[in-house]
């Protein structure tokens, strides 16, 4: 029987397992600082994928709606789960330098996904990297009410995949530490709201319906949204972060490369690869996965594969006022830069007494 089928989290005591392996890393691999740092090109990507899901939606705006279905489960899903990736590569400051212009960015990827999420993914995702496993600020982690609910059968994790965005949106309130508006967040809505309407009267409902099941299947029942049980599912004991090297990693910018980045958060998208081949001692003898198609088969058919299925730290955070974009991008880069500087010959003081991403970058060598 499967540790998990229980139906409970897997509580733990000790610190999620990211920090201690990026000083290791740095100890032992000096030589991958060389792969840190922004890579302004990532917006062209940006542009393109932007525009050919604006193409798509326009053709389609006099399709019948089973040929709007089929497109956006063929195309439309893969197009948008690109875009979230590369909203994942601003969020960690990886396409420009300056953290307002990769939000500004995020903006533009955010307008086919229709729904306003880029801007809190920003906040929420950096605290899923500070506190993984942290029922209060991880928003990667299912509720205890929303776990409780799908359960284990299989029906229900199929339909919970299905509606994967609505869940994402429920779990907003439990996250109370987290002020979502400010006027990146307003600047967020409008263009949606502004950029959908538009849509809606150029070229019809059915335009904004190609979109709107892009982004429901983009993150849902659809092999590239097995992504979000790779990352932390308990699939193999005694490990909770996964990594998945399979082929879809080509229209994934890499995003596979899971254990890779929450070590090295520095390294863009293009770079991932050779974290692993710089470091194999680190990760050949991890767990990976190498189908998402094969793991989403899996967790809806096996009874131990359940939103349970996650390793839980209890922290308690007292009476700690709720964290608003800036307070939450100075806690990451502080983490980041003092991970840094224990495993450097010589601390960068700078970056610890100021933090900011301008300061974690290396030199450029020319
Ligand atoms: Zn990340
Ligand atoms: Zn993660």
């Amino acid at each position: 029987m499967h540790a998990s089928e229980h139906l409970a989290f897997d509580v733990v005591t000790y610190a999620e397992p990211h920090l201690e392996r990026t000083k290791r890393l740095l100890r032992a691999h000096p030589e991958v600082r060389e792969l840190f740092g922004p890579i302004p090109s990532t917006a062209w990507f940006v542009v393109g994928i932007v525009a050919l899901q604006v193409a798509a939606a326009i053709l389609l705006g006099n399709a019948p709606w089973w040929g709007v279905l089929i497109a956006a489960y063929l195309l439309g899903a893969i197009a948008d789960h690109a875009l979230w990736t590369l909203i994942h590569d601003c969020t960690h400051n990886l396409v420009f330098r300056r953290a307002r212009d990769n939000a500004m960015l995020q903006i533009l990827a955010n307008l086919p996904i229709v729904f306003p999420a880029a801007i809190s993914f920003r906040k929420f995702h950096l605290l899923h990297h500070r506190f993984q496993g942290d029922l209060e600020l991880d928003a990667d982690l299912a509720s205890p009410a929303e776990a409780r609910f799908v359960g284990n059968s299989s029906w229900r994790k199929a339909l919970w995949l299905l509606s994967f965005f609505a869940w994402q949106a429920a779990r907003v309130p439990r996250l109370k530490r987290i002020r979502m508006w400010d006027r990146w967040y307003v600047a967020n809505l409008a263009a949606q709201i502004g950029f959908i309407g538009a849509l809606w009267a150029v070229a019809g409902w059915h335009a904004v319906l190609y979109l709107t099941l892009s982004s429901i299947f983009a993150i849902g029942l659809h092999p590239v949204g097995a992504r979000w049980i790779q990352e932390h599912y308990l699939s193999f004991p005694n490990q909770e972060t996964f990594s998945y090297y399979g082929p879809l990693n080509w229209v994934a910018f890499n995003v596979g490369y899971h254990n890779e980045h929450h070590d090295l958060m520095t390294v863009a998208w293009s770079r991932l690869p050779k974290v692993r081949a710089a470091a194999p001692e680190f990760y050949d003898s991890l767990q990976a996965h190498r189908s998402w198609t094969r793991l989403l088969l899996r967790f809806i058919s096996d009874p131990g594969l359940s939103l349970y299925s996650r390793r839980v730290r209890n922290v308690n955070h007292g009476t700690a006022p709720a964290a608003d974009g800036a307070a939450i991008e100075s806690l990451t880069a502080r983490s980041i830069a003092s991970a840094h500087a224990e495993s450097s010959p010589r601390p960068p003081v700078s970056a610890l007494e100021q933090p900011s991403f301008q300061s974690l970058a290396p030199p450029r060598a020319s």
